[in-house]
């Protein structure tokens, strides 16, 4: 009689885990400060373009539990203005052959957005928007409310709604990703590579030699450092406040939530920063929904109710099937936010400490982009071209990149 195996039996074993567990070494050449996708493809880009190796990543919970795991995945490179234009199509690209870089799924789903307009001068924004990015050498055209139907057929573009959709643009290149496996990714590399990934480490101060900081104070003892890079989203004003530097960065919940599995019906991305509501279909078959910052600052990954009733307000007028969808869960992360809607990414005032922060409700989208040129400001100890323009001084030069039109849904 011959022996059947059962099912999965010749498939290979799945490791337990992906990376190690390792104690904390007294030094590090690099110290990153924060274990989500920013600071893990930092730590990628490190090993992979400059050879650094000594590097910890510490972060304060599990691995890409903050931001990285509540994000709603949104990857597009379709901004305003030339700076931001640069460091989102760069990532964009990088985006694009990550899965072969890693050796690892990331899903990415290039199925184009689709960012509505309501309004005569939405429409103005957005035609000029389209005409910025073409200058810039990134996909866009500008739709309308006909085409924009053909592309997600279930939107109700209907003239007598509150308000009528007048067009979009659309950047067919971009789309979404499975946020966790991008973690995963890096950090399986990372780990192969010899970076230590230090979990359940919180950074609680610094030891500070003039203006060089010599030492991080972590809940798992002190570790000494030659540079320091601080890629902690929501916390990284707490970091700095550790450090006597005053940042214009303010902490929000941001929030999202799904429905119950679907059959395929939203095969692009929809944005409307008018009526706060944007969404996807997970791979799975959930819909996606982001609205949106909470209005007031604060820590707590959780937010308000009126926000979520607005946004499933705002998505049924746009999307009537939705009537009929139950919602599955809610979530929120804590984003920082700063006063033009861009990042912040350089030199602090002490000579061996980074900062990469403010990327508010967008910065998913920058992970593989701001890894490689997070590394380069790290290794060369001066900024990549790419994010020269994002330095912290801009505050007082008022070199502001005011992205609040095309950065996301209300910042
Ligand atoms: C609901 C929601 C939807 C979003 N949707 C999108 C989207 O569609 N597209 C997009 O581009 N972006 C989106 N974003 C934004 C995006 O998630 C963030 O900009 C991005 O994840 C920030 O970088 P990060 O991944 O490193 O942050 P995080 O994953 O938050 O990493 C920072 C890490 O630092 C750790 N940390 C903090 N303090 C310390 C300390 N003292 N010591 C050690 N560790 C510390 C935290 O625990 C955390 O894990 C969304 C965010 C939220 C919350």
């Amino acid at each position: 009689m011959t022996q059947t195996n059962p099912p999965g039996a010749d498939l290979p074993e799945h490791p337990d885990f992906l990376w190690r567990n390792p104690e904390p070494k007294k030094n590090y050449d690099v110290v990153i400060v924060g274990g989500g996708g920013h600071g893990l493809a930092t730590a990628h880009y490190l090993v992979r373009n400059h050879g650094i190796t000594n590097v910890a990543v510490l972060e304060k919970g599990w691995l890409a539990g903050g931001n990285m795991a509540r994000n709603t995945t949104l990857i597009r490179s379709n901004y305003l203005w030339d700076e931001s234009a640069a460091i989102y199509e760069h990532s964009l690209k990088l985006w694009e052959g990550l899965e072969d870089d890693l050796g690892y799924p990331i899903l990415f789903s290039q199925r184009g957005v689709l960012n509505l307009a309501h309004t005569e001068q939405d429409v103005r924004d957005s035609v000029r928007r389209v005409e910025a990015n073409k200058l810039n050498g990134i996909d866009a055209e500008w739709l309308g409310p006909d085409e924009v139907k053909r592309i997600c057929p279930i939107i109700n573009t209907a003239e007598d709604i509150r308000y009528p959709v007048q067009g979009a643009t659309y950047q067919p290149r971009a789309g979404i990703a499975k946020h966790d496996y991008v973690a995963w990714g890096f950090g399986r590399r990372v780990d192969e590579a010899g970076v230590d990934l230090i979990q359940d480490c919180e950074v609680t101060g610094f030891t500070v030699d003039g203006d060089r900081v010599t030492g991080v104070r972590t809940t798992r003892g002190d570790i000494g450092c030659g540079t320091v890079a601080l890629c902690a989203a929501g916390h990284t004003s707490v970091l700095l406040d550790q450090l006597g530097v005053r940042a214009p960065l303010q902490s929000h919940p941001l929030q999202a939530l799904v429905s119950e599995l679907l059959e395929p019906v939203h095969p692009t991305i929809v944005m409307s920063n008018a009526v706060h509501v944007y969404v996807s279909q997970a791979h799975k078959g959930e819909l996606v929904m982001g609205a949106g910052v909470d209005s007031y600052n604060g820590y707590g990954q959780r937010g308000a109710f009126h926000i979520i009733e607005r946004q499933m307000a705002a998505a049924v007028e746009l999307f009537p099937v939705f009537a009929r969808a139950h919602l599955l869960r809610s979530w929120a992360g804590i984003v920082d936010v700063t006063p033009d809607a861009s990042p912040i990414v350089g030199h602090t005032p002490y000579e061996n400490v980074f900062v990469n922060a403010g990327w508010g409700t967008g910065g998913f989208k920058a992970t593989p982009g701001i890894g490689w040129c997070f590394a380069h400001t790290l290794a060369h100890g001066e900024p990549h071209p790419y994010v020269a323009p994002f330095g912290l001084d801009r505050f007082t030069t008022g070199a502001l990149v005011d992205e609040h039109g095309a950065a996301a849904v209300a910042h």
